[in-house]
């Protein structure tokens, strides 16, 4: 049976990604060697490097001045990488959900955490707008894409202080003005390769003006003089990362895919506000992420969870469970998902509520 991945990261990757990944295992670019067993300094390891970061600067059209990397450690690490590099004293913070918790509870190792706004008084079923942001801050944080609880904000924000994001689960769905970041960094796994590697893109200018010394692999300018290369990288994940790159090229960069981003999410969020059984867990339509669809059962249909899953299942939907701390569903939505997987879910869902309601 086909299976439709609905996980939420690790996620679904495109065919041409894993069919790549799987010929390299064996003979990587004519070596007759696998992409796991030869040196990161060999020319065919350090052309991975180079095509993927200009692939990065390309797709995103990063402008001059800014670095792109691939470390490790996951977005988690970023959570005090970030203010390691960036904050002397004070750092604003929305906090819209698990992730951008996580990255507060980080940043205040190291000074004063400005929470700007909160969303944790509706169980981050919204995004705060309107609150203003104190100029004496040295950066701003937000999280684009709240993968946990389906929110997610698609402005890039027009604010005097340096911006950093946390685009983990929606980077690469969508054009981004690069220009706007003074960082930006995501995990791999949920819109670009296997786990293990993180994307960076840091402009330049915003280092070196913090007064603590930085331990060495804690400090971006490192890894922008190594070039992603001053240890081991992944290097693995970064060759599926190209892949994913280059599959994305073909579909016409970040503004084709955002294209079929957008029929998806609407396929979904209609049929989510249509059927009886099932309702969105983000109220307002502007919030609603287009990677990540969090949903419930309505009031009078919640004893028909568990069977709903199980039904979904035997259909070959996979990863559809909602976090713990939500409950309900959530269909992540990621590039790599088919329409056909969002019509086979919005199948399911009306004939599951043609047997039951
Ligand atoms: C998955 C995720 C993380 C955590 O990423 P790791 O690579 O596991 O550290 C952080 N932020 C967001 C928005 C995520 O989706």
């Amino acid at each position: 049976m086909k299976k439709h991945n609905f996980y939420a990261g690790p996620s679904i990757m495109p065919d041409f990604t894993k069919e790549k990944v799987a010929e390299a295992t064996m003979n990587f670019a004519g070596t007759g060697l696998s992409v796991m067993e030869v040196s990161h300094r060999s020319k065919e390891f350090v052309a991975v490097m180079d095509e993927a970061i200009a692939l990065v600067k390309e797709l995103l059209k990063v402008p001059e001045g800014y670095s792109v990397l691939f470390l490790q450690g996951g977005a988690s690490l970023q959570f005090l990488m970030a203010p390691y590099n960036l904050m002397n004293t004070k750092a604003a913070y929305t906090n819209t959900g698990a992730w951008a918790k996580a990255a507060i509870k980080e940043a205040k190792f190291f000074g004063e955490v400005v929470e700007v706004a909160s969303s944790a008084d509706a169980n981050y079923n919204y995004i705060p707008k309107g609150y203003e942001i104190p100029d004496d801050v040295d950066y701003f944080h937000f999280t684009s894409n709240n993968t946990i609880f389906g929110t997610e904000v698609r402005i890039d924000p027009d604010v005097k202080v340096p911006v950093v994001c946390d685009m983990s689960s929606d980077i690469f769905s969508r054009p981004v003005d690069v220009s706007k970041y003074a960082l930006i960094y995501a995990g791999a796994q949920k819109n670009l390769g296997p786990s293990g590697a993180t994307l960076v893109i840091v402009r330049n200018d915003v280092l070196g003006k913090v007064t603590r010394p930085i331990p060495t692999m804690l400090d971006y300018r490192t890894h922008i003089k190594g070039e992603s290369m001053f240890n081991t990288p992944a290097t693995v994940p970064v060759f599926g990362c190209l892949q994913t790159l280059l599959w994305l090229k073909e579909q016409g960069g970040v503004e084709g895919i955002e294209k079929v981003n957008i029929a998806k999410a609407q396929l979904l969020y209609s049929e989510l506000d249509r059927n009886k059984m099932f309702k969105p867990s983000v109220p307002n339509p502007e919030d609603r992420s287009r990677m990540n669809v969090t949903f419930v059962m309505t009031e009078g249909y919640e004893l028909f969870e568990k069977e709903f899953d199980v039904f979904a299942e035997s259909k070959g939907m996979v990863g559809l469970k909602g976090h713990r701390s939500v409950g309900g569903f959530r269909a992540s939505i990621y590039n790599a998902l088919p329409l056909e997987s969002v019509q086979a879910l919005v199948d399911v869902m009306k004939e599951f509520e043609a047997l039951k309601a």
